[in-house]
């Protein structure tokens, strides 16, 4: 099998919103197409993917770095040993050759892009999710069949009234969601514990809401919120400060009790080894948040699994960024936590299959081949325009 070619193309977020620092109306993602020249059906076979949510599409260090080298490199160097696959750690290995260790920003998610395209091709040769061909991959047990969810929410609107987080909330719960979270850090600590005050109206305890400051705050404000929060009892306290300030995190670890959740904006494992060996994260309680949609793709995903299983924590305390389906099938077939979904923001890209039923906050894998693009309506139609 041989790439033929590499199509991308960014699309605009329908989403005016914003957490404590970014308002996402000028975002964008790549989509992105691997297309071969093995024919499936009399039509070429396609890997899609994209770069999860949240940090701009990477159009340019596609088409000028990654996109070329692949192009350019022996097919045959790019297989799985023994089969006519493309081997996602040789691709990834060859989209980053010639590229410095380290300081891994927007080409982690270029190349999570292109790595995804990839399990989504296998998968669809195969005829099985792509969750299946992950944990075969990896040497998983098997597959988890359904995976826990949570509605992530809760922006800062203009104008906005108290009441409205509560519809929203309560949107959320109508449609088989038990757990929920909101932003924080957007305004003063006293409108905010009033936001919190309102979406345990619906959340009902603190143990069924989780609050997001989205890298805001200095040490100072990280402490005066955790005080405030600690007797909700929260689901989780999610990026208090900086992504990279381990310090702060270990910190804010020592006096909140509760849990805290981070790790979103961490793209390698030697990132997290650093976030668990400086940053005070606690075994059996602690939640990480990366996205193997912005970090380099599931290779590189599993590794950071294995990292912090080999540091003493759990798969399951990992909660992936994003809320999409590619999260969602890399969450299944590694066995981690759970996932992130925004219900009503973020599309065409966020949420899953159109017949995705949530019931109790738990969601069902769908069979459907690959990552199972084509059961979302919204979604498959702009990759059928990409490849158009
Ligand atoms: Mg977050």
């Amino acid at each position: 099998m041989q790439i033929v070619r590499i199509i991308e193309a960014p699309i605009k977020l329908e989403s005016n919103i914003s957490n404590a620092l970014v308002n996402f109306s000028e975002h964008t993602v790549s989509l992105l197409a691997l297309v071969t020249d093995r024919k499936v059906n009399g039509r070429p076979a396609i890997g899609l993917a994209f770069n999860s949510i949240g940090r701009y599409a990477q159009s340019g260090i596609i088409r000028d770095r990654m996109a070329p080298r692949l192009l350019a490199a022996d097919p045959g160097s790019l297989l799985q040993d023994g089969t006519d696959l493309l081997c996602p750690q040789r691709v990834l290995a060859c989209a980053m050759r010639n590229e410095k260790p380290g300081g891994h920003g927007d080409r982690a998610h270029s190349a999570s892009a292109i790595e995804l395209a990839v399990w989504d091709l296998n998968a669809k040769l195969a005829g099985e999710p792509a969750s299946a061909t992950i944990a075969r991959h990896f040497n998983r047990p098997a597959r988890d069949e359904r995976v826990a969810v949570y509605a992530a929410g809760g922006y800062y609107y203009d104008g906005e009234a108290q009441s409205r987080l509560i519809e929203e909330l309560r949107g959320y719960q109508a449609r088989g969601f038990n757990r929920f979270k909101i932003k924080i850090g957007g305004a003063t600590l006293e409108q905010d514990l009033a936001r919190i005050e309102s979406a345990l109206v619906v959340a009902g305890s603190g143990s069924q809401l989780a609050v997001d400051a989205n890298g805001r705050f200095d040490l100072d404000t990280a402490l005066a919120y955790g005080r405030a929060l600690e007797p909700y009892e929260l689901l989780w306290y999610e990026e208090p400060g900086d992504p990279l300030d381990y310090g702060l995190h270990a910190a804010l670890a020592s006096e909140y009790g509760g849990v805290l959740a981070t790790g979103e904006n961490l793209f390698s494992h030697q990132d997290v080894r650093n976030l668990v060996k400086f940053g005070g994260a606690r075994p059996d309680q602690d939640i990480f948040q990366m996205d193997p949609g912005l970090s380099y793709g599931v290779s590189e995903y599993a590794r950071m699994l294995l990292e912090l299983e080999s540091n003493g924590f759990s798969r399951r305390q990992c909660y992936p960024h994003g809320g999409q389906l590619m999260g969602l099938h890399v969450v299944s077939g590694l066995n981690a936590g759970g996932t992130e979904v925004y219900p009503d923001v973020f599309q065409p890209l966020g949420g899953f299959a159109d017949e995705a039923v949530i019931t109790e906050g738990v969601v069902t894998v769908p069979d459907s081949p690959g990552f199972g693009f084509e059961q979302k309506s919204n979604l498959i139609h702009e990759f059928t325009r990409l490849i158009a």
